[in-house]
């Protein structure tokens, strides 16, 4: 069976679903690699490093896609700038992607992989159970991007975050608001403290005090009655009340603090506004607001996705490609999640679309000339 590794053609996109090393992990899984050329060049990964591996590296991105039996993708299919097709055309009729699709965004791609009669497997639907986190792509991304908004954050910000005693005076650490603890906030701020900042955070879901308190940060709390736990431990929707409180208690910190991370996100909804206008006002001049929920629209009214706007003295880090930043550690870890998901499928030899499978079947949008999307809730036998 053969996979094949195109170059991603999403602009900016430094990411490669396969890397050398996870190429190898497929061959002995059984299957033979190809990989586009040059696939690799923006994470790092050269073509000879490729044919080092035993993979075959094909010119032409038409001849990968048809020759393909299961094509490996980070970003959804989109239309390939070069060939001015669609690369879901580009797909071998009945054979299989894998890849990010956003299945919930995506209407149409859906229903070209229907045309297609492909099959294809969601990386960002990946059921969030125990057994599924080798395969939780989300989470691996989610923690490259929490990583790298301290990073961003450092870089835009004009002083140390550890506090220092120096000859020419004291410095004092910097205060950093973490707001939104799932897997990006908390890597955000594991990553803070490791810099020496003073980190405080908060989220709706009181479980994640815990995990604030065992990396050294602070939970800020409101009196409130109010638990924002939803199912499968994601984030439901607040009353309008509890955000109102703690809205004030982010005014209160916007004075205080000199960076605020925002990673707040509901699964299937726009970010909520927490960050107001008259809040990044009300910040001292030079500080930073790393916006990780701007794709979704933004924690921050004063966000421009994707850009690094200035306005009132403020930094605002809109950036959406943060993982894409951090390309080679982003596309190993992301490649060995895709590695498990091929494995627990029976590798090349017992290759096979479970829908017993649970992890499977959650994350199956397309298949045998149907849309599978969304997966039926499992029932535990
Ligand atoms: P996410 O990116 O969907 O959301 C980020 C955080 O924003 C969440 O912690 C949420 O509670 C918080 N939030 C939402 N609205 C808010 C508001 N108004 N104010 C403040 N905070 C707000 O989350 P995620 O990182 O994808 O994961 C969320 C949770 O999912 C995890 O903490 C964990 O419990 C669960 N999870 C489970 C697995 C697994 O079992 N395999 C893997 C990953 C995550």
């Amino acid at each position: 069976m053969k996979v094949g590794i195109p170059k991603e053609v999403y602009p900016g996109e430094q990411r490669v679903a396969v890397t050398p090393d996870t190429a190898k992990r497929l061959q002995k899984l059984g299957f033979d690699v190809l990989v586009e050329t040059s696939a690799g060049c923006g994470a790092n990964f050269a073509d000879d490093a490729y044919r080092q591996s035993q993979c075959h590296i094909i010119a032409d991105a038409a001849t990968l896609w048809a020759e393909a039996d299961i094509v490996l993708k980070v970003r959804p299919p989109q239309m390939h700038p070069e060939l001015g097709k669609d690369e879901t055309d580009l797909l071998r009729e009945g054979s299989t992607i894998i890849g990010f699709i956003w299945p919930a965004q995506n209407a149409q791609l859906l229903q070209k992989l229907l045309e297609r009669k492909a099959t294809a497997l969601a990386m960002d639907a990946i059921p969030r159970i125990s057994r599924a986190q080798k395969m939780d792509a989300l989470s691996s991304m989610a923690n490259l991007a929490g990583y790298r908004a301290v990073i961003e954050a450092a870089n835009h910000f004009g002083r140390f975050f550890n506090g220092q005693i120096t000859a020419a005076g004291k410095v004092p650490p910097a205060k950093i608001l973490v707001i939104g603890v799932g897997v990006a906030g908390l890597a955000a701020i594991g990553t803070a403290k490791g810099l020496g900042a003073i980190v405080r955070a908060f989220d709706t879901r009181l479980v994640v005090k815990e995990q604030v308190e065992s990396l050294g940060a602070e939970f800020l709390e409101l009196n409130f009655a109010e638990d924002g736990s939803g199912e499968g431990g994601y984030a439901k929707v607040m009353s309008d009340e509890f955000i109102k409180a703690e809205m004030e208690l982010f005014a209160e910190q916007a004075k205080d603090v000199d960076i605020i991370i925002t990673t707040a996100l509901i699964p299937g909804r726009t970010a909520p506004i927490l960050i107001t206008q008259a809040m990044v006002e009300s910040m001292k001049e030079g500080s930073v607001v790393v916006d990780l929920a701007a794709e979704q629209g933004g924690n921050c009214a004063c966000t421009h996705p994707h850009e690094v706007y200035r306005y009132n003295g403020v930094t605002i880090v809109g950036l959406t490609d943060l993982p894409s930043r951090m390309a080679q550690q982003a596309s190993q870890l992301y490649g060995t999640n895709l590695c498990h998901l091929l494995e627990e499928m029976g590798g090349a030899s017992k290759y096979q679309v479970n829908l017993e499978d649970e992890v499977v079947r959650g994350a199956l949008v397309a298949y045998a000339g149907d849309i599978t999307w969304p997966a039926p809730k499992f029932e535990k036998k």
